[in-house]
């Protein structure tokens, strides 16, 4: 098995090196107090729970005299190319600095995992002081101490998490891939030929994944797609499509490999308990999801039909009221057009970031539009809110405690997050966490 690669970055002083010490557990760097001073090794072997890992200092990469920011920037690129995981450390005792921000901007692009350290949290009555890095969009920060050794052992169980033979393989491109799930016949094939057979949609090539899957890529207004396990659906006998569990296991596979998910629906036979069971799938792996009702070419139409039709998706399918809806028909090729968009669209707010100033704002106004409902003589208190990942975006709202924060009034912030940010296409998530 190939090992992993951490590279830890992060501004001067924070305590890199200090920690690339501990970790490989000799002193094989030079710690110094003055910023900047030239270690004689960065890279180096460590181990966790009896994986070896290599892990590489990247505040040992220096580059003569050049500025900090061009240093920085240099750093964060080895530990982007190199590293299949990447320690971000921070400094507890100074908040977040305008160098620790350029940092984040580089590690955002970069699409590879990130765990957040905050560094020179000696004692736990300090702890409270790390909530405000979650402002850098990192995720949970984890409370570390270089030189008393604290924190290394949770911190270090999330590096692992992410080693890529755990984790999903890593595609650090901006290709949007998609899949389409459905019960049998209700026309996923003929789409697939149909968007791959439209005009100015460019077909690259098909790769083999494995033998039972085939993804195919495809570019169009300056977009890659891939279309995830086709081959199934356009070559493989109907036979093992119609057992259930195989079309199930099949859709759950292609889900997880999906940034969004077109559940499939056939206007002719209507709605059915499959395709809701099929739909919560994708729902449930929190996957950006646009509703495809195809065959529109085969019912009769007035000026009604659409809205008759919407209303029943959405009466079926509650759980799924972010997800767009576009009727289409893969036989005659009518509105066709209209799905790529939709898919780019989900897919953009599947990764949206929202800034936490705009955010809070946004949550103070709902307070004040809405006054928070007390339970049991208890009042919810909301202090602070901020977006703690994307795909799909995830935010943590601090309390006073987690309890009072009721479904309904949570359901209530989703909407006002969504009326201020458009986050049409993707399911987002809220959380809540107390803060004394
Ligand atoms: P780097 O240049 O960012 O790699 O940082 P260093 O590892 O050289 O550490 C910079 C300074 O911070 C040194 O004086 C360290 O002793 C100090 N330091 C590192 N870790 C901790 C810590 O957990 N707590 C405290 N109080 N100081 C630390
Ligand atoms: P799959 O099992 O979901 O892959 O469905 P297929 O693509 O194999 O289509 C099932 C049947 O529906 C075939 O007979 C298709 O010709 C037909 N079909 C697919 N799309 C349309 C459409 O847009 N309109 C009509 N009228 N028939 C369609």
């Amino acid at each position: 098995m190939r090992k992993s690669t951490v590279a830890v970055v992060g501004r001067p002083n924070v305590g890199k090196s200090t920690i690339f010490n501990r970790l490989v557990g000799e002193r094989i760097s030079i710690v110094e107090d003055t910023p900047g001073v030239t270690r004689d090794r960065i890279y180096a072997e460590a181990e966790w729970l009896n994986t070896n890992f290599n892990i590489i200092d990247t505040g040992g990469i220096e580059l003569g005299d050049e500025p900090l920011l061009v240093q920085m920037r240099a750093q964060a690129e080895v530990a982007i190319n190199e590293a299949d995981v990447i320690i971000f450390m921070v400094n507890g005792r100074e908040g977040i600095t305008g160098a620790d921000e350029e940092v984040a901007k580089l590690l955002y692009k970069s699409n590879k995992p990130v765990v957040l350290a905050v560094n020179k949290v000696d004692n736990p009555d300090m702890r409270d002081q790390i909530y405000e890095f979650y402002s850098l969009g990192f995720g949970e920060p984890f409370p570390i101490s270089g030189t008393h050794g604290l924190g290394l052992g949770d911190m270090l169980d999330e590096v692992l998490l992410h080693f890529p033979e755990r984790a999903m393989p890593d595609e650090d491109d901006d290709t949007i891939r998609f899949s389409l799930i459905g019960r049998p016949n209700v026309g996923k094939s003929s789409l697939v030929n149909t968007i791959l057979g439209e005009e100015r949609v460019i077909v690259s090539d098909i790769e083999g994944t494995t033998r039972d899957a085939i993804d195919t890529s495809f570019s169009k207004d300056d977009r890659d797609y891939v279309i995830i396990d086709t081959a199934g659906m356009r070559k493989r006998g109907k036979v093992y499509e119609t057992l259930e569990k195989y079309s199930v296991m099949r859709a759950l596979k292609a889900i997880e490999r999906s940034d969004v998910v077109l559940v499939v629906l056939d206007a002719e036979t209507g709605i059915i308990e499959q395709d809701k069971k099929i739909a919560g799938y994708a729902h449930d792996a929190g996957r950006a999801i646009v509703i495809v009702v195809n065959k529109w070419d085969a019912i009769d139409r007035d000026e009604k039909t659409m809205k008759e039709f919407e209303d029943k998706v959405r009466q079926q399918f509650q759980f799924l009221d972010y997800a767009p809806i576009v009727y289409l028909s893969a036989k005659t090729k009518k509105r066709i057009h209209t799905l790529v968009p939709n898919i780019l669209q989900a897919s953009e707010n599947h990764t949206k970031r929202v800034q936490s100033s705009i955010l809070n704002e946004v949550i103070m106004d709902a307070l004040a539009m809405k006054p928070v409902p007390s339970l049991k003589g208890k009042k919810l208190r909301i202090f602070y809110a901020t977006q703690v990942a994307v795909a799909p975006p995830t935010f943590v709202v601090f309390v006073n405690d987690p309890d009072l924060l009721h479904f309904s009034y949570e359901r209530f912030l989703e909407n006002r997050i969504r009326d201020a940010f458009g986050f049409e296409g993707t399911p987002i998530k809220i959380y809540a966490r107390q803060r004394k």
